[in-house]
């Protein structure tokens, strides 16, 4: 991909720019960062960068055949590890036997995650993809041939962190002292996990956190109202996939509103229903992170449906005709007195998700929050 498709990150791209044109590419490079700030488009706009025909200034020329492979993910001199896992057809897996899966599903979304990839390749949900043992004769073979068409053969490698510490320890020396024109390029989202020894032996490329401001514009060029790209970026704390998977979800998909309802019936009269409000934070203490922010986001959205359906103005509601007839019951309940707090309430609550507060205790108070902002009348 072109360096202009990758949001933000501006002086980390001049500096690599820089370094080509100073002719000193460190041959081992550690793209990290917190996550979703691009540390795999970047490393493969470098990749590309670097085997461009043309490059320019400020980025790879976007016409020459060599990008063009790189923008379909089949240059001969760049190759790419990920982590992988065992299936029926493979039991020793490479990188290489994923490819088609791989292109496919980083090409419409670079900014993916672990899990979706693991959603992608997995036959089971409890299994664990790595980068295995397989990989390194892999690589060896791949680094000791010699470049087809570029000047650079490029290793782009997405989570470094996913390799078991043999695997490390057999790379270590190509990293250190590669052949010749060989330059690996690590995308990490979990540096503190990697091994010491490759950290020690690469060079740091630090991302930064997106800017709110830059999630909105990447999100406005997706064809998201600015309005919706706000709120979105509000709640994506500089995390572009997460950002991208709230871009997803509109009102009331995944029938999150009748969760609503559900988990209102409960709000409304917590002392008789404590035992059952306990089980459903017990529930939701069970989610992920990404999915418990989810709901909190999506609930904003329903509370802002919901007033909207209260102040008759049915036309700016995008709920359908169902989804309006399972929130008609608690509709009384919201009004311009309340919407405040109510979206306040949920937005600190996705605050403290977001920095690890305790699950359990964070529902709770919410719910009896909650509970006495439904009294306001
Ligand atoms: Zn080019």
């Amino acid at each position: 991909m072109l360096f202009s498709e990758v949001i933000g990150q501006d002086p980390v791209k001049e500096k690599l720019i820089a370094s080509y044109k100073d002719g000193r590419v460190s041959h081992a490079q550690l793209f990290f960062g917190p996550k979703g700030a691009g540390m795999w488009p970047l490393a493969n706009a470098f990749a590309q960068y670097l085997t461009c025909e043309n490059p320019t200034l400020i980025d790879s020329c976007g016409t020459c055949l060599s990008c063009k492979k790189n923008m379909k993910m089949v240059h001969p001199d760049v190759h790419y590890v990920f982590p992988v896992m065992t299936s029926k057809k493979f039991k020793t897996p490479k990188s290489f036997d994923y490819i088609a899966e791989w292109r496919r599903t980083t090409l419409a979304n670079p900014y993916l995650d672990y899990n979706d990839w693991v959603e992608v390749i997995a036959e089971t949900e409890t299994k664990q993809a790595t980068i295995m043992t397989e990989e390194v004769a892999d690589i060896l073979h791949k680094i000791n041939l010699k470049a087809f068409e570029a000047l650079y053969k490029v290793i782009v490698m997405w989570l470094p962190e996913r390799m078991n510490a043999s695997v490390g320890n057999k790379l270590l020396k190509s990293f250190e002292e590669p052949p010749d024109k060989t330059i690996f390029l690590l995308a990490s989202e979990q540096r503190d996990q990697l091994l010491q020894t490759i950290i020690s032996r690469t060079q740091m490329v630090k991302l930064s956190r997106l800017k709110d401001s830059e999630i909105v514009d990447a999100l406005i060029r997706k064809d998201i109202s600015a309005e919706k790209a706000k709120e979105i970026a509000r709640f994506a704390d500089g995390d572009f996939h997460q950002a991208l998977e709230l871009a997803l979800q509109e009102p009331g998909e995944g029938s999150h509103e009748q969760d609503f309802v559900n988990w209102m019936r409960l709000c409304f009269k917590p002392e008789k229903s404590m035992s059952n409000l306990v089980t459903w934070v017990d529930t939701m203490s069970s989610l992920s992170r990404d999915q418990q922010k989810s709901f909190l986001f999506s609930n904003i959205q329903v509370v802002r449906e919901c007033l909207m359906m209260n102040m008759a103005s049915t036309e700016m509601v995008k709920l359908d005709h169902q989804q309006k007839e399972k929130l008609k019951l608690f509709l009384p309940f919201v009004n311009k007195n309340n919407v405040d707090s109510f979206v306040a309430e949920l937005n600190k609550a996705h605050y403290h998700v977001e920095r690890n507060a305790n699950a359990k205790i964070l529902f709770l108070d919410l719910s009896l929050k909650i509970s006495r902002i439904l009294q306001i009348k």
